[in-house]
């Protein structure tokens, strides 16, 4: 049986189902979104206890283009009876497990979503997608990719990967014993400073020691005061997405720490912990590594051998270990299943593909069909594009095309900064926004 409906979503994270949730106020548009997952999770191998969120609640699966939806956080701590105690709570950010919840609530209210439901296929036709999937096939008018991103292993670890040598995106679902080892973490973002805490914690054992190395020239905090915090606008995303390739390149390397940096909190619980360990002498050998580049890993016996550059002395040092975790981060990769797609997208000089600012894939040939992507287009849109900060107004956007009128309200918001040229004309204005 072949099914039809507007807009198919391949992937079921917190990006989709921020679509999905506000297509539900939508009834005349017939969606329906498939997930590999049997049931929904968010990032479930890193949930550690106690970690918390890097943007506040309110930027959550709707309430930015749209408060009044039933599907806002807001909605469901009353729905749950904790409106209140929330509050009383005072807690600067929200735990990521409470929001895990939340998203998982709202999947669970969604009729439009399909678990265990891999896609394996999906082509165009003209006017259309075709999408063969765990349970049989769909035809769509549009679709959507939500497969989120892969993890990005540094090329001289990838011969080693193993039981003992991983990246560490399902560090908790590995059943890790770590007692009496030596541990080298990789990676000094907020993923790498988690391990780290955990490690300290005991979480897999007691370990005898731990490096930490980090490719950054120290161990980093997120920015997130209040002007950094309007690169997350849909003002700074228009404009960003205009500039040439070269000048998006130059600042989203100069954004780096607005949405990849450790969190205030997190690098003072460190810190604490390592200063205690040295007044106590008690716990494992601990070496912090910053600026060292990792050029090398080679397996010794049952162990390895890290070799890092020193990128402020210029020396090669070795770190000894017997586990590596690489909290190396994620990269963006179209989905496997796209690949009779390949052909007719259009791609930049690095071959990645070019995305319109309605976040549609350019390609060759359309007839009206239009294949949209979120979370794949940092080098056109910017740094939000990764995160959840203008989730809920990418779907709007997203959904404003699909449906071909301005169902969502999505240029509403006036910029407080003024990104462009003042028009020549008029050298005085009431308003930054153009
Ligand atoms: C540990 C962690 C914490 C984070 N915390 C924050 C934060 O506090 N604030 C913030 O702004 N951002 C945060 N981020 C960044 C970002 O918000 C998340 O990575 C977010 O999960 C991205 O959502 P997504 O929907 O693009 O991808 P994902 O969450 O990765 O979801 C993609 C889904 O697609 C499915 N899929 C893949 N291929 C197929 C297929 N062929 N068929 C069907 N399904 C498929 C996968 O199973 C998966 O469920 C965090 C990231 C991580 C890793």
């Amino acid at each position: 049986m072949i099914n039809e409906v507007d807009l198919a979503g391949v992937g079921v994270g917190p990006f989709n189902l921020s679509i999905a949730a506000l297509a539900d106020e939508i009834p005349e548009l017939h969606t329906r979104f498939f997930e590999r997952r049997e049931r929904f999770a968010w990032h479930p191998g890193l949930m550690f206890r106690g970690s918390r969120m890097q943007t506040s609640f309110l930027k959550d699966l709707v309430t930015a283009v749209s408060p009044t939806n039933r599907h806002s956080f807001v909605n469901y701590l009353v729905e749950h009876g904790r409106f209140h105690a929330f509050l009383a709570a005072e807690g600067a950010a929200v735990e990521r497990r409470e929001f895990a919840d939340y998203l998982g609530w709202v999947a669970g209210r969604l009729r439009s979503l399909r678990f265990a439901d891999e896609v394996r296929e999906l082509r165009s036709f003209a006017g259309g997608f075709e999408i063969i999937h765990a349970s049989g096939r769909t035809r769509a008018r549009h679709v959507v990719l939500g497969t989120g991103r892969v993890p990005a292993v540094p090329e001289c670890a990838r011969a080693r990967l193993g039981p003992r040598c991983f990246h560490a995106i399902d560090i908790l679902a590995r059943g890790l014993d770590l007692r009496g080892a030596r541990v080298a973490v990789v990676g000094g973002g907020q993923t790498g400073a988690e391990v780290m805490l955990e490690v300290l914690r005991g979480t897999w054992g007691e370990v005898t020691e731990l490096s930490w190395v980090s490719r950054r020239p120290n161990f980093e905090p997120l920015d997130e005061s209040p002007f950094t915090n309007h690169l997350f606008t849909p003002g700074f995303v228009s404009v960003f997405h205009e500039l040439a390739s070269e000048h998006r390149e130059h600042l989203l390397a100069r954004h780096k720490l607005a949405g990849d940096g450790i969190s205030a909190s997190t690098l003072h619980e460190l810190h604490d912990r390592f200063y205690e360990a040295a007044i106590t002498r008690a716990g494992p050998r601990v070496e912090l590594l910053p600026a060292r580049e990792l050029v090398g890993v080679d397996a010794r016996g049952a162990g390895f051998e890290l070799g890092v550059h020193n990128h402020l002395d210029d020396q090669h040092e070795r770190v000894d270990a017997d586990y590596v975790i690489l909290c190396t981060g994620l990269r963006e990769q179209l989905p496997p299943c796209i690949e009779p797609l390949f052909a007719e997208l259009e791609l930049d000089e690095r071959g990645r593909p070019q995305v319109e600012r309605s976040f549609e894939l350019r390609r060759r040939r359309r007839d009206g069909e239009r294949a949209y992507i979120v979370n794949g287009a940092r080098t056109t849109h910017g740094i939000a594009e990764s995160q959840l900060s203008l989730m809920a107004w990418r779907s709007a956007v997203i959904l404003n095309d699909v449906l071909g009128r301005r169902r969502f309200a999505v240029e509403r918001e006036r910029d407080l900064v003024r990104w462009r040229a003042r028009p020549s004309a008029s050298t005085k204005s009431d308003s930054c926004v153009d």
